[in-house]
Parts: structure tokens; C-alpha cells; sequence
């Protein structure tokens, strides 16, 4: 379904991805784990083309020389200079790191914002299924977005991406900062989400523990290059990479 081949990025001359290749087909979790600074951000940026706007920017700006080369294909179709705007409506969408709502704005104004793209009739649907998977945002509909909780807004911001019909989603560090029950919280809610709606989805994490049982194959990158891969039982069943990376 996506696929990448061969990414390089380079921030001026420091190397942020060293040529990774890396896959998630149709249905699957894959997790993508690595330290402060390995590229997570970085591969998700390069996949969902926010790169190329990045690029675009520091260009204008007279900023750093940003490079990227390799190729993503979505369901077989190379996405080479394509828009992530033009991505996002193809169906690859990313919820970035650090959940960047609409803090002035409600929560179901956010959800709605989230949703411009669809038809009114798919936009209501998806509003039931993100209350659905995420009660508490149904509550607190008519709450403003900058009072909720670390967890509430998280759950606000996968809610956003997911009025915007993602195919596959992108997940940049959801557990970032929250409490050990709201991660667990939020790892439910993602498996529930690729086994209700089929959505395929791609989460990175500094830590690998609270989401390993959820994947179906991961990857670690440390600065920048994939030094290893797996299926979770490949990875869980190994003694030295469960001490080195999971701490189990
Ligand atoms: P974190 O967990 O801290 O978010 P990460 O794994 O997401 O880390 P990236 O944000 O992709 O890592 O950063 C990879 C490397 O690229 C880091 O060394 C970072 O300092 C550098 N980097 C990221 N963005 C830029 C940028 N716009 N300009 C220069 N260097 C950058």
C-alpha cells in the first residue's frame, strides 16, 4: 500500500534519513521506533510529502538546503513532487507530533474542520465513529480545544485526521508526555481503528513497549538508518533485541 524506497533526507549536509526502505500493506499497524533525533519525524514528514513544503519554505526564507531522494509509492503510484495536500486526498494522512489542534477553537469544531474534504453525509459518519472510539470527545463537544487534557487532545487530534478519510494514517509520537492509562488507552483505540474501518496505519515511538503488541511488523532507526526490522513475534522472541530496544 505505501512503500518507500531508498529515502534520503539531508538538512544542509547533516544526513536526517539514510536510505531507508520500509512498507505497510493494506490493514496493517507498522511501528517505526527510535530515540530523540533517529528521523521518525522526519520519515513522516518524507511520506506524507510535508518535506517538500518544508523544503518549499526554507527556500524562500533563504534557509537551510534541505534534499530528498528515494521514492514513495502508494498503492503502486510513484508520489514523487506530489503535494501533501494532493496526499492527503489520495488518503495519507498525518497526525503530527505534538497534537497541533485548533486550541481557540471547540472540539467539534475541530473535528468538523478536519472533515472539509468529505461529503456531509461521510463527514457525520466519521463524526459518530470518532465519538464512538473516543466517548469522552462527545462529552466535551462544545469544549474549547486548548482547555482539554495532554490525552483528551490527542484523542482530538486523531479524531481530525480521521474526518479527513485517511487510507493510511500517520501517527507521529501519540504517546508523547501522557500517562502510562491514557497510553494504553490510546493504543486500543488505534488497533480499534485499523480492525473497524481497515485503515492502515504507521506510529513511531521513542519507546517500543506500549505498542509492540499492537503492530504487525516495526522497524528502529538510530540516526537515520533502519537497524532493524521485523514482525513483532520476530522481534519479541528475540532475547538481545527485547534487552537492547523493548526493555523486557
Ligand atoms: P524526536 O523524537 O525528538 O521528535 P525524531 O526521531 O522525530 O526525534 P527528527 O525530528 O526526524 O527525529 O530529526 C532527525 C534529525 O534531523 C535530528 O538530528 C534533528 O535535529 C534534525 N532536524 C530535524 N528537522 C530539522 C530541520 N528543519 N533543520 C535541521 N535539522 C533538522
Amino acid at each position: 500500500m505505501l512503500e518507500a524506497s531508498g529515502m534520503m533526507v539531508f538538512y544542509e549536509n547533516m544526513l536526517a534519513l539514510n536510505n531507508i526502505s520500509m512498507n505497510c500493506e493494506s490493514d496493517q499497524i507498522v511501528g517505526v521506533f527510535g530515540a530523540n533525533s533517529a528521523g521518525k519525524s522526519t520519515l513522516m514528514y518524507a511520506l506524507s510529502g510535508i518535506i517538500l513544503d518544508i523544503k518549499k519554505k526554507e527556500l524562500m526564507a533563504g534557509g537551510e538546503r534541505i534534499t530528498v531522494a528515494g521514492d514513495v509509492l502508494f498503492d503502486g503510484k510513484a508520489l514523487t513532487g506530489v503535494k501533501p495536500s494532493k496526499r492527503a486526498k489520495m488518503g495519507i494522512v498525518l497526525c503530527p507530533e505534538r497534537r497541533r489542534i485548533f486550541k481557540e477553537s471547540t472540539v467539534l469544531e475541530n473535528l468538523k474542520i478536519g472533515g472539509y474534504l468529505a461529503s456531509p453525509a461521510k463527514a457525520r459518519d466519521t463524526l459518530e465513529f470518532v465519538f464512538s472510539v473516543f466517548p469522552v470527545l462527545d462529552k466535551l463537544k462544545k469544549r474549547i480545544g486548548g482547555f482539554l487534557s495532554g490525552g483528551e487532545q490527542q484523542m482530538l487530534a486523531i479524531g481530525r485526521a480521521l474526518m479527513a478519510q485517511p487510507k493510511i494514517l500517520l501517527l507521529d509520537e501519540p504517546l508523547l508526555g501522557l500517562s502510562p492509562l491514557m497510553q494504553a488507552m490510546l493504543i486500543r483505540s488505534t488497533r480499534d481503528i485499523r480492525d473497524q474501518k481497515k485503515i492502515s496505519i504507521i506510529i513511531t515511538e521513542q519507546y517500543a513497549r506500549p505498542v509492540l503488541p499492537i503492530v504487525d511488523y516495526a522497524y528502529v532507526l538510530e540516526n537515520g538508518s533502519a537497524v532493524l526490522e521485523g514482525t513483532r513475534n520476530d522481534l519479541m522472541d528475540n532475547p538481545d533485541v527485547r534487552a537492547a530496544y523493548f526493555g523486557i
